[in-house]
């Protein structure tokens, strides 16, 4: 006979596969008063995901995560085939915290003669665009047809995305889209490095030096906020990671509202940097 008093697992959330099926899901919430939250990502769930879901329910919402490794944001010669795919660990992951996943198929968000981008500048100019020409414009289109799709009160965005947190926030003020973004402080390793699924990429070694990306940037952003002159302190950081083996894409010290170069000091600033890592391309970012 099974324990009757024995905690039960929290059963797996319910996928939906199409958007008709989502907005029945929704459409039912809603009938019951409940305010949405939508959670996007790729899958290949860890703690910093599992913290944007529980931020999520913070407040009663039912909470909607969506799964979709979107080929659009991917260049021919990145990981879109490589990166990490596992539905059953990631549904596992989100039972008890998730009310739905919506994971649809490739076909379901670009349908054939699919013929439409969201077309970005502001927040989306340099930085991993002068790396990812095409990246953004991937990101902003899927998330314009997910927000659409599930309709949320509110949609949470990482901070260790900061320029996409960014790009989303302009996104959904210019073209009228009736959800709150909301962004969530980057979650890190206890050595500094943040969460990232493309971590299982580093090998041991790489693993070990992959800490210095975020150490480099903090003490970066110790030098700049005591006086120090920031070209200074960005060419000591960039110096740093070549010396560790890093091969930098950029570190760069921006407005941290705008984006835009740094006009006055004493606003708030960003320290933003993208280096790879062996085949690993890692960023990360910190307020100064
Ligand atoms: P991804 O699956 O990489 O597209 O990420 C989905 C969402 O999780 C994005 O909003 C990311 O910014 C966010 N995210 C990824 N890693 C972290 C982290 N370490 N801390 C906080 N949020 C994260």
């Amino acid at each position: 006979m099974p324990d009757a008093a024995a905690p039960q697992p929290a059963a797996l959330p319910p996928v939906d596969r199409s958007i008709a099926d989502l907005r029945i899901r929704v459409a039912g919430w809603r009938s019951e008063g409940r305010s949405v939250s939508l959670v996007p990502t790729m899958g290949a769930l860890h703690a910093g995901h599992v913290e944007l879901v529980r931020a999520a329910a913070a407040d009663g919402a039912r909470v909607v995560v969506s799964i979709f490794v979107n080929p659009t944001q991917f260049a021919p010669t990145e990981d879109f085939s490589a990166y990490p795919r596992n539905e059953e660990r990631d549904l596992a992951a989100l039972s008890g915290i998730a009310d739905a996943v919506f994971a649809p198929t490739v076909g379901e968000m670009y349908p054939p003669g699919f013929a439409t981008t969201v077309s970005l500048a502001g927040p989306a100019l340099g930085l991993e665009t002068e790396f990812r020409p095409n990246h953004f414009a991937g990101v902003a289109t899927v998330v314009a047809k997910l927000l659409l799709a599930a309709l949320p009160d509110r949609a949470l965005f990482g901070e260790k995305d900061y320029q996409q947190l960014l790009v989303v926030r302009r996104m959904v003020r210019d073209l009228a889209i009736p959800v709150d973004i909301v962004g969530v402080p980057t979650i890190r390793e206890a050595d500094g490095l943040a969460l990232s699924s493309r971590n299982a990429y580093l090998s041991p070694e790489e693993r070990q030096v992959a800490p210095e990306l975020h150490r480099a940037l903090v003490i970066a952003a110790a030098a700049i906020r005591a006086g120090g002159l920031a070209v200074t302190a960005l060419a000591e950081a960039r110096q740093t990671l070549n010396d560790r083996g890093f091969d930098v894409d950029y570190v760069e010290l921006r407005d941290a509202g705008s984006l835009g170069e740094v006009t006055d000091r004493a606003a708030p600033l960003r320290l933003l940097a993208a280096a790879r890592l062996g085949r690993t391309r890692l960023i990360d970012n910190i307020p100064v």
